[in-house]
């Protein structure tokens, strides 16, 4: 029997399978008690102070409370809720990215994934560096700064000196004014000497969807190959964080098991980082599981209505109110939309997942991972930000400047985004409005650009960012940040 305890470095005690289900019923019991949910929805608003605005965020426990809230009008305060705390801390920016699959090889035995290695149909797949090479000046010619790499599990066809090859290729390749200016990288759980050439090779955020909290089902759904060990997979954010990575990115695969679980699983997963290394994660995902080659969504029995998964969005953003929030083009533009205000700062467009897919006119199926909902452009995707009132965002600064961990988080708190992100987010745009847009999208993006100028607080730094967007829409300079 394994007790309850954040600080612990063992899976079972920080995602502690007695305390999840004691949540789940306190929350139920407690569901109707207005009250409480109005202390802890008056605990959770953003406090102005000394020119700071800071939030306490919310235990899981609170969270799952709010999560089990039935009252419709206790709900929409949630959703007010989300959405003020979201302006609050990410104004009206949202980061893009794509994805870049380099290999669909994998040895694991994933039930919901197509990549699984007894998949006998699906043709396999690596890019070569000059493949990669190629996905990246496609990415670039899009207007693309910031990319994630997938790959499957495989330690014989995608070693870690083939990722950190690959991670090379793709920061050495600048076609015309195109640049890949951060590189995530999604790829299975791995030994602290690993993260520490992942680190050393430069990344952005080390992205794991832990799929399920649930060991049971968790073991379930990984039958075979080293992703079985729920340990191993669980634990990887800290062997990711004593291999030097400062920002790392949770999620779960809503769908495969009881999204409650999971809810209070990934909020205990956040406050254990927090906890034990003084830093929560740098973002949190919200995929759910999406039809694919041999995968039937509905075999998994826990899919979730577009309305719960709203809420779940929100009930996050409240409880980790500095947290970065992704949603993917699994998702349709109207879902996507809503998630939007409520919560979510950073979204992939015109994704292909499949290997190579980007360098293929048609959208190819044969090695997709999964169907994607959202099939605009780039261009389509950021001119639809942009009429939403949303400043699309190729910044990739931070981590460049080394604002990364709690150094990142005290931007957040200390209200400097404002004169920091909001800038870097109009210079680059402005970037993508004279390389890549549309002659449509670039008429309502100078506009916005203009608009938006203004609401830099700090008048040099308005002047300054003025000066750059000049400069970079007519003296052919790129690539500045605050
Ligand atoms: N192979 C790495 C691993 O095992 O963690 C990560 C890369 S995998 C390409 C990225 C993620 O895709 C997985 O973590 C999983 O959550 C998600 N995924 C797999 N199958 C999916 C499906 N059918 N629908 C939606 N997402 C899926």
């Amino acid at each position: 029997m394994f007790s309850y305890n954040p600080a612990s470095l063992l899976a079972d005690e920080f995602i502690n399978d007695g305390e999840i289900l004691e949540s789940i019923r306190w929350a139920e019991e407690n569901k109707d008690n207005l009250e409480l949910i109005d202390q802890i929805l008056e605990k959770a608003k953003p406090v102005r102070k000394d020119g700071q605005t800071t939030c306490s965020g919310l235990s899981h426990r609170e969270a799952a409370l709010l999560l089990a809230c039935t009252d419709p009008e206790k709900n929409e305060a949630m959703m007010q809720l989300a959405e003020e705390i979201k302006k609050a801390f990410y104004g009206n920016r949202i980061v893009m990215f794509a994805p870049l699959y380099l290999s669909n090889y994998c040895v694991n035995g994933c039930r919901y994934c197509p990549y699984h290695t007894v998949n006998k149909t699906i043709p396999r797949r690596k890019l070569s560096q000059e493949e990669i090479r190629q996905e990246v000046i496609a990415l670039q010619d899009m207007g693309h700064k910031r990319l994630a790499i997938e790959a499957g599990e495989d330690p014989k066809n995608n070693p870690i000196e083939y990722i950190l090859e690959s991670i090379k290729t793709i920061y050495s390749i600048h076609h015309k004014n195109g640049a890949i200016r951060r590189v995530n990288v999604n790829i299975a759980a791995t030994t602290v000497e690993n993260y520490r050439k992942l680190k050393e090779a430069g990344i952005g955020t080390y992205i794991l969807f832990q799929e399920t909290y649930n060991r049971e089902r968790y073991e379930y759904l990984h039958p075979t190959g080293p992703k079985h060990d729920y340990s191993w997979h669980t634990e990887a954010m800290d062997r990711a964080m004593e291999g030097g990575i400062d920002d790392v990115g949770l999620g779960v695969l809503f769908g495969l098991d009881n999204y409650f679980y999971e809810f209070v699983g990934l909020l205990m997963h956040a406050e254990h980082l927090e906890a034990v290394h003084g830093v929560g994660p740098h973002t949190i995902s919200v995929p759910r599981v999406k039809p694919a080659d041999g995968i039937d969504p509905d075999e998994f029995d826990n899919g979730i209505s577009d309305d719960i998964f709203a809420k779940i969005i929100a009930c996050i953003r409240i409880a980790v109110p500095y947290t970065g929030m992704i949603i993917s083009t699994r998702e349709s533009q109207a879902v996507r939309e809503k998630a939007l205000s409520i919560g979510i700062s950073q979204i992939s467009g015109a994704s292909r997942t499949s290997v190579g897919g980007y360098t293929e006119t048609d959208r190819p199926h044969e090695t997709e991972q999964f169907d994607v909902s959202d099939q605009r452009t780039l261009d389509e995707v950021v001119r639809w930000l942009m009429e939403l009132g949303y400043i699309p965002s190729f910044c990739t600064a931070c981590y460049r400047a080394g604002r990364t961990g709690d150094r990142f988080m005290s931007l957040c708190k200390t209200g400097q985004i404002q004169n920091c992100c909001h800038p870097n987010a109009l210079m680059t745009l402005c970037e993508f409005l004279t390389d890549y847009a549309s002659e449509e999208t670039r008429v309502i993006g100078n506009r916005m650009l203009q608009d938006e100028l203004q609401n830099i607080p700090k008048e040099n730094v308005r002047r300054i960012a003025a000066e750059h967007l000049e400069e970079i829409m007519h003296g052919g300079k790129r690539d500045f940040r605050f």
